[in-house]
């Protein structure tokens, strides 16, 4: 009886990995790393109502929408969770996360504590939280700074709201500082990793295992 994992063994339900920080804690970085790292992980891409910022482009960074087209979105139920933060309206689309679930997919989230919250309901053990902390309140302001794409006046606003977004830090599963990028990569990798082994997202691994202990 052969005991190698076939590809149906492997097959498993997507999770979803969600990533939160104060802005400029080097979320972005994280994630573009992980995606150009991990395979079979996918970005969730939001809606917004913020403005683009130069550089950004529709449709990969956000699907950049009017208020009356977000609330749109609201009412047809299009949205998994919405949030307001820093005056705008971030959400994330529904379609595409039920897709990639269903297809194995693991998906990637850059939301906020109040989205993490929303999706912790209706996801339950689909769900893999982690908040990134920055190593300190100037490295925070550095990184804000040396962005420059925002004014000053929008600078000291994210600064003030870091310390609200820290305070939710333990309602995670997961927490790292990213002092060094390629350290916190490397963590957070680590945890997508065993994640993905978890033994309740291994069902694809029922035949397999019926044949292993059929073998003895
Ligand atoms: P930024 O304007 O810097 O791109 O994002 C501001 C904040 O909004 C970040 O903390 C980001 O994680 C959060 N955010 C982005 N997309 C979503 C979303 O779809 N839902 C929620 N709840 N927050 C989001």
């Amino acid at each position: 009886m052969s005991s190698e994992v076939g590809t149906e063994a492997l097959t498993r339900r997507g999770l979803m990995l969600v990533l939160s920080s104060p802005s400029g804690a080097g979320k972005t970085t994280i994630s573009r790393a992980l995606l150009k790292e991990e395979d079979n992980l996918v970005m969730s891409v939001s809606a917004t109502t913020r403005p683009r910022r130069p550089g950004e482009e529709d449709g990969k960074d956000y699907f950049f929408v009017e208020p009356v087209d977000f609330n749109l979105m609201i009412n047809r139920d299009e949205l998994l969770e919405h949030a307001k933060v820093f005056n705008h309206y971030y959400g994330t689309p529904r379609a595409p996360v039920e897709t990639a679930l269903s297809e194995g997919r693991d998906i990637l989230f850059d939301i906020d504590w109040q989205g993490t919250q929303q999706l912790a309901q209706k996801a339950g053990d689909d769900l893999v939280s982690i908040f990134i902390l920055p190593p300190s309140t100037a490295a925070l302001e550095k990184r804000l700074k040396t962005r420059a794409q925002d004014s000053a006046e929008v600078i000291a606003q994210r600064m003030s709201k870091a310390s609200e977004e820290i305070s939710h830090w333990r309602e995670y599963d997961y927490v790292v500082v990213n002092e060094d990028v390629d350290h916190c990569l490397a963590e957070v990798k680590a945890i997508l990793k065993a994640e993905r082994l978890r033994t309740r997202r291994r069902a694809g691994l029922i035949d397999f295992v019926n044949r292993l202990r059929e073998g003895y």
